[in-house]
């Protein structure tokens, strides 16, 4: 039986890879430190042979028994809110949590896959974005702590695949949604879904012309799961393609939930990226991937999952502190 170790295996990413590993018979190990994460996104799992949880902070040194055959870096705030909030752990994960996995997976000589981020492309001037683009970031800016981070991140990375011969694995993951995400993590989604679930106007920011491309959770990890089963060490983009104006996305969400109320805008924040869509040309390629989940499906799913929170899943979401 091979055995997977997934970081950040609690949180919203995680959680799926552990549910997708489990049901393709693997040993799966999840690892937190629960600053993000949640334990009731595996707490399903917990009952099962084939499921350990370890409450660990990948920041610090790593210890896991037993043979690993590959490990997934998924550890990292991954919201705006998040990592304004914890900037210093942002960074810690994305260099010395990654820095714990590579030399982790030399000792036990696993193949290594790292989830990194269209944040690495910044406020893109190329569009949309394809692998080869370098990208327009900010280092001093308040997302320059995630995207540096993931940038080091793979840098690293591609470091212990030339210099050790390191089998290494490198997703850039695009806005991704679905069942499981933190109700107040700060994403334009559940910020949306939340604010129509108690009555309140949906907070755009800016005039809502910037736009995203939103993946269907399913989809992502699928493509997750080929890339790490393929034998291709470079960066692949994994997302949805299907770009929209927040705006729209907005007026979707009110139309979706039923709300009377509606879209207000407040700033724009720093450094917001104006467009953002995935070039999945390679993943197609490569991987024979592309998503296949369209957003009204996707949304009516993950709407569901909002509306089934039950009062104590509410209260805890809304005071889970990221600190
Ligand atoms: N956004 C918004 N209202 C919110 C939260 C986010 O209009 O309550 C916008 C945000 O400015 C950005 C887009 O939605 O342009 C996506 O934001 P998110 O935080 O989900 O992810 P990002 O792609 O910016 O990392």
């Amino acid at each position: 039986m091979k055995r997977v170790l997934i970081t950040g295996g609690a949180g919203f990413l995680g959680s799926h890879l552990c549910d997708r590993f489990i049901k393709e018979g693997y040993h799966v190990i999840a690892m937190d430190n629960l600053i993000t994460g949640d334990l009731k996104n595996i707490e399903h799992l917990f009952k099962l042979e084939h499921f350990e949880f370890y409450h660990n902070d990948v920041s610090k040194f790593i210890h896991v028994p037993g043979e690993l055959n590959y490990i997934l870096h998924f550890a990292s705030p991954a919201s705006p809110i998040d990592y304004l909030k914890i900037p210093i752990q942002t960074l810690k994960v994305g260099s010395l949590g990654i820095h714990n996995c590579l030399g982790l997976a030399r000792v036990k000589n696993a193949r290594v896959l790292i989830a990194s981020t269209s944040e690495v492309y910044g406020d893109p001037n190329v569009h949309p974005q394809p692998e080869e683009y370098w990208g327009n970031v900010n280092p001093v800016g308040p997302r320059g702590v995630y995207d540096e981070a993931k940038r080091f991140q793979e840098a690293m990375t591609m470091a212990y695949h030339t210099y050790h011969g390191l089998e290494t694995r490198i997703v850039r993951i695009f806005n991704t949604y679905g069942p499981r995400m933190r109700l107040n993590d700060g994403r334009v989604l559940p910020a949306f879904i939340g604010q129509a679930l108690r009555g309140e106007d949906l907070t755009m920011f800016g005039d809502g012309s910037q736009t995203r491309s939103f993946c269907y959770v399913d989809d992502l990890v699928e493509g997750i799961y080929r890339l790490l089963l393929s034998d291709y060490a470079q960066p692949v983009n994994i997302g949805n393609p299907d770009e929209i104006t927040i705006k729209e996305f907005g007026e979707e969400i009110i139309k979706l939930t039923g709300t009377s109320q509606k879209l207000i805008s407040l700033p724009l924040p720093t450094d917001d990226p104006k467009q953002r869509k995935p070039d999945i040309t390679k993943a197609r390629s490569i991987l024979g991937w592309e998503p296949k989940v369209n957003r009204a499906d996707g949304l009516k799913i993950t709407y569901e999952y909002f509306k089934s929170l039950t009062k104590d899943d509410l209260f805890r979401m809304a005071h889970h502190k990221t600190f």
